[in-house]
């Protein structure tokens, strides 16, 4: 009997902006929102509710994977598919339950908070993570987790030993970090690699403390997992399935025997385009033909309890080990030749000043918290361990927990005490999410997933302040500054934290562009993500100003500000806005909130859109706020850039320089108008027009082939 366990690890790297704690637009994702909402149609949502076709392609069913997998969700992914789509969450949910019915074990499994690299965290840390792991998974799941998936499966003695404390009953490993094996209580050790592991049985670890307790490990089957994440066995169900059946055949055990396939969950249906129709046909159809039983590991191991124990291998440097490194845990923390294929001459030297400059943040937060904490809780160290029961609940809730760790001022209800510890503990939920291991993984301090990390450290640094601190910034900077990009204009690390850092939104911004908006586009909604601004107006909007007072509200911190403020949008300057004594020019704000801006005044701003400045500003928000045709807004930018690159190549006959035209050819890529449209036919005729006077210039001709002219049109 074969009994088919597999697991998909479902992560993103977290994508809010850490000051509002809400996702950016990514105009890469277009025609989604961001990332995370495109790979939710591909996979998470398309696995919750999965087709399964008959022979002439038509839909015989349409089918919950979660039913049949084992899965974890990373749980700051898990917070997002929350709050994006609660359907597909139920959907995640009831595969649990199902499986729970059916196999008297669920297949939900949790997973580290925060997704670090858990053998690199100090004690503290380690504890905290898989603590709030933990109580992630009881809260979305409604029952105790019995594994726990290690991010990037980095394990070490000391991991599963706080493991086996929090009373964690099993993880999953791969087979190369198994050193050596013994059949249970006194056989002689047995040496064994990843080609010589036997996948088919689950194994005991056990405590080094001698009391006997000890945690499971199923260790995956590498051909199979292998050929699923880089071969094409997620193409096909009958190609799956012999793959299964070629894993239990490489088995010695007797008896039933274990095939534990484990990937990235992204892989079914973003990575590989269609594998949830795989999984689905293999799991709810194909396998039972085959004799092959579908199980989650819970439910394998209470039928199968280990007979054997595994010692684990030390990596290189005795850190420990994970998948996707072949030095130990180098790839988190030096330039081990692990990359994601970059290019020439690159290097990942970068990777220790990084982590150095986090531990910096870190460990100045823990000095703080420590003091701070000290004369407000009971047990400053336990109460951020408790924190995790409720740190993604609305503030009254964490509130509430707070109070009863209370000591001293806090204890007597002071206000300023209260809204300290809320500031102090949610610095340390900032310091935590620093360490996601994507920041290391990839190729560059400069690249998306680095930055994100850059980017949760400068906010740590503002919580600093913010709980009464002094932030180390000048230290993280010179650690930074040891970064190198490999793209030579991406500068340093430090440069990298300069950038970030522009998506600082204090409440002073939220008042302001609460403020600009409602001056520049009276019908749009008065919200700003992450805030809870209200504006009482002074003035009436003639004459473009608005004046009156703010009053913003950090939903996540609770913090405060009140403060008058004036908004100006002069017919022949761009806007800005004055809160209190401090002055927001567009410049100021994040990328989506100027693009919205500009296109607000886009038709004050016509007859000026040849200035260079101008230009540029309207190229830069056509770039973050994408004229995409999916949408109506979408569509209404496409008309607005038209008009724009109607105003840029202007009426009389002579063209616009270079500049202009490039810009123009910009335009018009991402507008993407179709053939046949009003505003197409009219530009074409313009350029048409414009191509017949004297001789063209290079880049009026490489403007008219955009627009499919020939090169030599004819002329009458
Ligand atoms: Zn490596």
């Amino acid at each position: 009997m074969i009994a088919l366990c597999v697991h998909g690890h479902f992560y993103q790297p977290p994508r809010e902006n850490p000051w509002t704690d809400q996702v950016p637009r990514e105009p890469s994702a277009t025609p989604f929102h961001d990332w995370n909402a495109r790979i939710h149609a591909e996979c998470y949502r398309a696995n919750a509710f999965a087709r399964i076709h008959d022979g002439a392609g038509r839909i015989a069913s349409i089918v919950n994977n979660y039913d049949h997998l084992s899965f974890n969700f990373g749980p700051t992914l898990a917070r997002w598919l929350g709050r994006h789509d609660p359907a597909a969450w139920d959907r995640l949910r009831a595969g649990d339950v199902v499986q729970r019915r059916k196999l008297g074990a669920g297949g939900g499994v949790a997973q580290a908070y925060a997704h670090p690299i858990v053998p690199l965290l100090n004690p503290a840390d380690r504890r905290t993570q898989l603590v709030w792991g933990l109580a992630d998974f009881r809260r979305r799941f409604g029952r105790p987790a019995e594994g726990l998936w290690l991010p990037e499966t980095a394990v070490s003695p000391e991991t599963l030993e706080t493991l086996i404390d929090l009373g964690v009953g099993f993880t999953i490993l791969a087979p190369e970090q198994i050193a050596a094996v013994r059949e249970r209580p006194a056989a002689a050790w047995q040496t064994v690699d990843r080609d010589t592991v036997d996948t088919g049985r689950a194994y005991l670890w056990r405590h080094r403390d001698g009391s006997g307790r000890g945690i499971a490990l199923g260790v995956f089957d590498g051909p199979l997992s292998r050929a699923v994440a880089f071969g094409d066995a997620a193409g096909s169900a009958e190609r799956f399935l012999d793959e299964v059946a070629a894993s239990a055949k490489r088995s010695k055990v007797d008896g039933p025997r274990l095939v534990l396939c484990a990937s990235d969950g992204e892989l079914w249906g973003h990575h590989k385009k269609f594998a949830d129709l795989t999984l689905a046909f293999a799991t709810h159809v194909g396998g039972a033909k085959r004799g092959i039983q579908v199980t989650n590991l819970a439910a394998f191991l209470a039928r199968h309890p280990p007979t054997w124990e595994a010692e684990l291998a030390p990596g290189p440097d005795g850190q420990g080990t994970a998948w996707s490194c072949a030095h130990g845990l180098g790839r988190w923390q030096r330039d081990c030749g692990c990359s994601a294929g970059s290019g020439p001459g690159w290097n990942q030297a970068w990777r220790g000043p990084l982590r150095r400059a986090l531990d910096i943040v870190r460990d100045a937060a823990a000095e703080l918290y420590e003091d701070a904490g000290g004369d407000l809780f009971l047990d400053p160290w336990g109460t951020r361990d408790a924190y995790g029961e409720v740190v993604d609940d609305p503030l009254p809730v964490r509130a509430r927990l707070i109070s009863e760790h209370a000591r001293g001022a806090l204890a007597g209800g002071n206000d300023a005490a209260r809204a300290r510890a809320v500031e102090l503990l949610e610095l340390e939920r900032a310091t935590l999410l620093m360490y996601a291991s994507c920041g290391w993984f990839f190729d560059d301090i400069a690249g998306l997933e680095a930055s994100l990390a850059i980017r949760m450290g400068a906010q740590a640094l503002d919580a600093i302040t913010a709980a009464g601190g002094t932030p180390p910034t000048q230290a993280v900077l010179d650690a930074l500054g040891e970064a190198r990009s490999n793209r030579k204009a991406q500068g340093t690390g430090a440069d990298v934290f300069r950038r970030v850092a522009g998506d600082r939104v204090t409440l002073g911004h939220a008042i302001g562009r609460a403020a600009l908006r409602s001056l520049v586009e009276p019908a749009a909604p008065e919200t700003v993500p992450g805030f809870e601004v209200t504006l009482d107006l002074a003035t009436g909007r003639a004459s473009g100003t608005l004046s009156g007072s703010g009053r913003a509200r950090n939903l996540r911190t609770g913090s405060l500000e009140a403060a008058p403020f004036v908004a100006l949008a002069p017919p022949d300057g761009l806007p800005e806005v004055r809160v209190g004594g401090r002055r927001f020019s567009l410049r100021d704000f994040d990328d989506e909130t100027r693009a919205e801006i500009v296109f607000a005044i886009l038709p004050a701003l016509l007859p000026r859109v040849a200035a260079p400045d101008i230009m540029r500003l309207v190229l830069d928000a056509a770039r973050a706020l994408p004229p995409d045709a999916d949408t109506g807004p979408g569509v209404v930018r496409r008309g607005a850039l038209a008009d724009v690159v109607a105003a840029l190549l202007g009426t009389g006959g002579v063209a616009p320089g270079p500049d202009a035209l490039r810009v123009v050819g910009e335009l018009l890529d991402l507008a993407n108008l179709p053939s046949g449209a009003p505003e197409r036919r009219r530009l074409e005729e313009r350029v048409f027009a414009l191509t017949g006077h004297g001789r063209p210039s290079t880049a009026l001709r490489a403007l008219a082939d955009r627009l499919g002219f020939l090169h030599h049109p004819t002329r009458d």
